[in-house]
């Protein structure tokens, strides 16, 4: 079956490298008109921009920070400049500070709550707003606007070394949960996905040589995953064929989540 996700508009952030990359390359092959949002790496996303609308989609790169309320502002400001509407956002953007806890600043401790925590309830609030205020889908009676939290495995499982990360990503699940019970009535879908280990730029030591073999022992199936293993869930994710998941975190992980270490122990 063949999922179209033609007159929508999707909102990606941090698209301009890793998951939200692969998502807003996947979501604008489905049809949707895509807002690649970037930080600071304005060329890569200006380049996926240029490249879907060679392809004839359309794209456009709007930069923005999304732990700055009024740049968020900005962004769904010129997401709706440009293309008039908002169908699908993917709250997408993360980063790490790792360190003992022992050792860890309060900077460190901050700065990744406020992106990965603050800027998803930032993003999250505006799309509500976005989705109350326009015209409902003219094609279909199902949701009125879709919701995707990026969280992690680590929603999950506890981390060493990453306090601030796991804290954040835990935080992901209940605001992503409360979002969905609060706004179902009004047929808003509110989700997440968590990623296990993908190749991507944020973790690029754990997925190479001798500390891939390491990290595989933690993946039942086999293998690291690709960003596109998550772009292709987030479109169905986005479309209607998932019409009556609400509230759900799908784990993209190759089975981490399942206790692999007692595969071998029982
Ligand atoms: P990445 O480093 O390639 O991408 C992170 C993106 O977030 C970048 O585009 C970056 O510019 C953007 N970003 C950072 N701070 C920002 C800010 N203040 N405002 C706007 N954008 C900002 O890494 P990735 O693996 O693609 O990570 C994407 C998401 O997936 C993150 O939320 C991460 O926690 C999550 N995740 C990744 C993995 C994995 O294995 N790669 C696993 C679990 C969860």
């Amino acid at each position: 079956m063949q999922i179209s996700l033609e007159k929508q508009v999707a909102l990606v952030t941090g698209a301009s490298s890793g998951l939200g990359y692969a998502c807003a390359e996947a979501l604008a092959a489905a049809g949707a008109a895509v807002v690649i949002n970037y930080n600071s790496q304005q060329e890569p996303a200006e380049a996926l921009a240029d490249a879907i609308r060679q392809r004839g989609g359309k794209a456009v790169a709007v930069g923005g920070d999304v732990s700055d309320e009024k740049a968020v502002d900005a962004l769904f400001a010129e997401t709706i400049k440009h293309f008039g509407r908002l169908d699908i956002l993917v709250a997408n953007s993360g980063l790490q500070r790792d360190a003992p806890a022992g050792e860890m600043t309060l900077d460190e401790w901050n700065k990744v709550i406020q992106v990965n925590l603050t800027g998803q309830f930032l993003c999250a609030r505006a799309a509500l707003r976005q989705f109350r205020q326009q015209e409902k889908r003219p094609d279909v009676s199902r949701a009125t606007g879709k919701i995707i939290h990026m969280s992690s495995v680590h929603q999950l499982i506890p981390w060493a070394g990453h306090i601030n990360y796991a804290a954040s990503k835990g935080g992901v699940d209940l605001l992503m949960r409360s979002l969905a019970q609060e706004v179902g009535e009004e047929h808003i879908r509110i989700n997440a996905i968590a990623p296990g280990a993908i190749r991507t730029p944020i973790n690029t030591e754990a997925t190479e040589g001798e500390a891939e073999k390491k990290l595989l022992q933690l993946i039942p199936y086999g293998r690291v995953g690709d960003p596109e293993d998550v772009g292709n869930a987030v479109v169905w994710l986005a479309s209607d064929l998932s019409d009556y998941v609400h509230g759900t975190t799908l784990f993209i992980d190759g089975g981490m989540s399942l206790y692999p270490g007692f595969r071998d122990n029982g």
